[in-house]
């Protein structure tokens, strides 16, 4: 993989909370690598190409179409939820750690349930989690 990863909106928060779950064995082997790449020593460095097409992560995903998506109403939907909450338009670059401190500046804890309406995972309760811990860690620090 290039030293520079793309990802939808939604896919910023996605990747906070990644433990693992995914919509294939493949698909989230591919996540994990990704993934792996932003919480290794370094990773904070990663830079990212924002996009509203199938982005990195998508790649091996069974629903995806193309640069499309088999769900893209529901899809578009998260991704435009996002990205207004971080502020994140169709091509912007940041790092994974510019990306992390937009998140805790913009994203509060408890907004997961309003920002990623209808996501199969957010009821086994790991990306608010991710959030939780992600503020508080930033919070001990100040
Ligand atoms: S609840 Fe779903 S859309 Fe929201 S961050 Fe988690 S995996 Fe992504």
């Amino acid at each position: 993989m290039s030293a520079r990863v793309t990802f939808r909106p939604h896919h910023f928060l996605c990747a906070l909370g990644f433990q693992g779950k995914g919509y294939s064995d493949t698909f989230t082997a591919n996540m994990a690598g990704i993934v792996a790449q932003l919480r290794a020593p370094g990773g904070n460095a990663v830079e990212i190409e924002v996009t509203f097409q199938a982005d990195h992560i998508c790649a091996p995903c069974p629903h995806r179409q193309g640069a499309g998506c088999e769900k893209s109403a529901a899809i578009t939907a998260l991704d435009l939820r996002h990205a207004a909450a971080l502020g994140l338009r169709d091509g912007d670059r940041l790092t994974w750690g510019e990306a992390r401190a937009r998140i805790v500046d913009r994203v509060p804890e408890g907004t997961l349930e309003r920002l990623c309406t209808g996501c199969q995972w957010h009821a086994l309760g790991l990306c608010d989690r991710a959030l939780s811990e992600l503020h508080a860690r930033v919070s001990k620090r100040a």
